[in-house]
C-alpha cells in the first residue's frame, strides 16, 4: 500500500468512527465513554477537550484512559482525562443511554466451532476454538460493555456465510467490518487485507508496508489481537525464513488454511 493510500485509509477509519463526530462536537456527554489520542502530539484526550483540531489520521480511539498509556500516550495537560471515572458502562447509563448491542451465533465448521458476531456497523468479531464453550467467553472479553444477544434468526445468515468463507477464502466474504483496534493494529489489519490468498507475507515485510520497519514484534503482537479470524487473514503473515510462526488459533488450523489456499 503507498503511503498516500494508507493515511487516506487511517483518515476514512477515523471518519466512519461515531466517536469521530462526538470528538468534533466536544461532546461532554462522551466523557468516561472513550478517549482519543493524537499521534502528532503523542497524548491522549477526552472527548470534549477544547484541544485544536487534530487530522483524522492521527486520531485513535480507546476505551480507558489506561488502555491509551498501554499504547504510549500521555494525558492531555489540558482536559486532564486521566482524572474521568474509568468505566464507560457507568458512564453510559448515567446519561441514560443504552450499551451497545452485539449479536452473535455460533456454529460449526472445518476449523472447528465457531462464533460470529456483529455490531450496528458490521461483523466485529469472528473466533474459532476446539469447541463452542469458550467461544462466548472470549467474545464476553473482548467486548466487557456491550450487551450480548445470541442471534438465531436474522444473524444465521451471516453465520452461514462466514462458515462458507473460510472453506472457500480466495471468494470475498463481501459483508462489512467493524474492525475495532488501535489505530496502529487497524493499519496492519488493513495491509494483511491486500494479501491475497495464497500468497503471504513475513512480519518484516507487513511492517514495512505500513512505513514502520523497525515494528516487526509490534505487527506480531497487532496479528495476534485480530478480533476476525481468517476474514483478516493474518494466516497469512509468516516468519521471514518462511516458517510458520504463530498463530492465534492454533498452528494447526494456519497449516491447513495455507495448505488450501496454495491448492486453490
Ligand atoms: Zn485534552
Amino acid at each position: 500500500m503507498k503511503p498516500s493510500t494508507h493515511k487516506a485509509a487511517l483518515a476514512a477509519a477515523t471518519s466512519n468512527d461515531p466517536r469521530w463526530a462526538r470528538v468534533l462536537a466536544r461532546d461532554p456527554h462522551a466523557d468516561g465513554r472513550f478517549f482519543y489520542s493524537v499521534k502528532s502530539t503523542g497524548v491522549y484526550c477526552r472527548p470534549s477537550c477544547a484541544a485544536r483540531p487534530m487530522r483524522p489520521e492521527n486520531v485513535a480511539f480507546h476505551a480507558s484512559g489506561a488502555e491509551a498509556e498501554r499504547a504510549g500516550f500521555r494525558p492531555c495537560k489540558r482536559c486532564r482525562p486521566e482524572r474521568l471515572a474509568p468505566s464507560p458502562q457507568r458512564a453510559a447509563t448515567a446519561h441514560g443511554e443504552a450499551p451497545e448491542e452485539i449479536r452473535y451465533a455460533v456454529g460449526r465448521c472445518s476449523l472447528g466451532a465457531l462464533l460470529v458476531a456483529h455490531s450496528a456497523r458490521g461483523l466485529c468479531a469472528i473466533l474459532l476454538d476446539d469447541e463452542p464453550e469458550p467461544l462466548l467467553r472470549d467474545l464476553q472479553r473482548r467486548f466487557p460493555h456491550a450487551r450480548l444477544a445470541a442471534d438465531a434468526s436474522r444473524h444465521a445468515p451471516w453465520l452461514a456465510r462466514v462458515a462458507g468463507f473460510v472453506e472457500h477464502t480466495g471468494h470475498s466474504l463481501d459483508l462489512p467490518l467493524d474492525m475495532r483496534g488501535t489505530g496502529f493494529q487497524q493499519q496492519v489489519w488493513q495491509t494483511l487485507l491486500a494479501i491475497p490468498a495464497g500468497a503471504t507475507a513475513s512480519y518484516a515485510e507487513v511492517a514495512r508496508r505500513i512505513g514502520a520497519p523497525r515494528a516487526v514484534r509490534a505487527v506480531a503482537q497487532a496479528c495476534a489481537a485480530n478480533p476476525l479470524a481468517v476474514a483478516v487473514p493474518c494466516h497469512r503473515v509468516v516468519r521471514s525464513d518462511g516458517g510458520l510462526s504463530g498463530y492465534r488459533w492454533g498452528m494447526a488450523r494456519k497449516r491447513l488454511l495455507l495448505r488450501r489456499e496454495a491448492q486453490a
